[in-house]
């Protein structure tokens, strides 16, 4: 078959178990997809061919003898931030050019569990700080719709693999929009869940207060399947929570649309900035969701002028205390000739972290220091109690909340944005992970440009499967998520 990338999970799940094709066909499809078009995409940092085919075999093996799951045999990428025994792990920086993980993320443990065979390891923003997935030691993924543009961050090579159907889905993290808004840039659809539902074990730590591992495929079907993977309570997270999984494949037609009440933040429609056709794009699949059935009620979200500033001083504070540990010392990179161990220190910090992460540890450091600490991080957190508190109350009359993605669609590459720029430019996504929420991106259309624009809907804590249904439910009735860029159309 030549059209294999074309199948959703649902139909790879099918065609494995009933023998049209085997796990080693399958893989051996992709890789071929993946030598012959990632040279344009640029989204792999490590293909793991060998154990990829290794893992086929072993699947179809499974198959054969009865004893697969839903998911034997099918492919999967992760972002080079979740840990892989054997495989390099680098988080997108030098500092990690040379890590071997001893040990697998659980996520990428529960994933092989369940018979997911591990295409590579996919490109990011350097420790997942940034929004471009121009990366300064890996080079700039591309974005599939039009490689002159990114495809997002940080999550970028997540999003452009499965764009470019390089993979059927992937992993992503979402610390302040990570997930969502890749998903928005290239045409996909990616959940970013409640806070502790998805183990943090093994998922290189940005803001560990805020990181969300989630998937990133084409439908919320697809969403759904590597949800029924990832979600879980492990012992080995603290945070992670005890609370029973749903079947979020079971649940994708739980949620009426009919009588929904979604919410429509004010504020969040007259921010400056906010593209036209990301409005025009969003305000059409609201109506589109309001002849299906559901209400829309506008509401208030007054905290939204404190979203960018907040988010700005509580990552990058719990950024520098996190990557305090990459040292030159015990692991990651060391630099040459020391002429003593300050000099260890600083080198190693300073050749093997890029620019954005230099400049989160110093404004992290800044922020926590005695003296500042009290003036900007304590009064970070107290608004950031506030920005919940906001939410929780506009829950109290609507099911749902919606908001662009983005306000923007895909930057040009080089397009070189000031700090600030790029940081406003995550103004509908990190309220979320301030809040500890779940949020779910869907495509909705394209701008003038013919590039994706992306509709968020936000959920109170632990309505995965109500988000992940809302979106199922839209999509039976759409077609913007069967889009395909021109480079996923070409034969390998
Ligand atoms: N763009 C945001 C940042 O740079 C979000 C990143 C993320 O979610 N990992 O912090």
């Amino acid at each position: 078959m030549t059209d294999l990338h074309r199948l959703s999970i649902r139909e790879l799940s099918d065609g494995l178990a009933g023998a049209k094709f085997s796990s080693r066909e399958l893989t051996e499809h992709y890789l071929k997809r993946i030598a012959k078009l990632d040279t344009q995409v640029k989204s792999y940092v490590t293909v793991t061919a060998e154990q990829a085919l290794a893992q086929a075999d072993a699947a179809d093996a499974a198959i054969k003898a009865g004893t697969a799951t839903a998911l034997t045999g099918v492919p999967i990428a992760h972002k080079d931030i979740f840990c892989t025994q054997g495989i390099k792990t680098t988080a997108g920086s030098k500092m990690l050019d040379n890590f071997i993980s001893p040990y697998d993320a659980t996520v990428v443990a529960k994933g092989k569990a369940a018979g997911l065979i591990t295409l590579g390891k996919v490109n990011m923003d350097e420790f997942a700080m940034g929004s471009t997935s121009e990366n300064p030691f890996y080079g700039a993924t591309k974005n599939p719709w039009n490689l002159e543009h990114v495809p997002g961050g940080s999550s970028g090579g997540s999003a452009a693999v499965v764009a470019a159907d390089l993979a059927p889905f992937s992993t992503g993290t979402d610390t302040g929009g990570s997930i969502r808004q890749p998903a928005s840039f290239c045409g996909l659809t990616g959940l970013k869940p409640t806070y502790g539902r998805v183990s943090r074990f093994g998922m290189i730590a940005y803001a560990s207060s805020m990181d969300q591992g989630g998937p990133m495929a084409r439908s919320a079907e697809d969403c759904a399947y590597l949800m029924n993977v990832m979600a879980g309570h492990d012992a080995k997270d603290s945070t992670s929570i005890e609370k029973d999984v749903d079947d979020y494949v079971a649940n994708l037609n739980g949620t009426a649309i009919q009588g929904l009440r979604i919410g429509i933040p004010k504020q969040y429609f007259n921010v400056a900035g906010l593209d036209a056709d990301v409005k025009a794009r969003v305000e059409e699949s609201l109506k589109k969701l309001e002849e299906m059935g559901a209400t829309l009620v506008e509401i208030d979200l007054n905290m939204t002028e404190a979203y960018v500033p907040t988010y700005y001083l509580i990552a990058p504070a719990e950024a520098s205390s996190n990557l305090s540990r990459y040292d030159g010392v015990r692991y990651g990179y060391r630099a040459e000739n020391p002429v003593d161990l300050m000099d260890l220190y600083k080198r190693s910090r300073s050749e093997g972290f890029g620019a954005e992460v230099q400049r989160r540890i110093l404004i992290g450091t800044y922020a926590l220091s005695a003296g500042y600490y009290d003036a900007y991080y304590v009064k970070a957190q107290k608004v950031r109690r506030l920005i919940q508190q906001d939410f929780l109350k506009a829950f109290e009359s609507v099911d749902v909340i919606t908001a662009p993605a983005a306000p923007t669609t895909a930057y040009k590459i080089g397009a070189n944005l000031s700090p600030v720029e790029m940081y406003l430019g995550d103004i509908y996504t990190i309220a979320v992970n301030l809040a500890g929420l779940p949020a779910i991106n869907a495509p909705v259309g394209f701008d003038k440009d013919n590039l994706p624009v992306g509709l968020q809907l936000i959920g109170n804590y632990w309505s995965e499967s109500q988000l992940l249904s809302v979106v199922h439910q839209y999509q039976q009735a759409t077609d913007w998520h069967t889009k395909r860029a021109a480079i996923a159309e070409e034969n390998a």
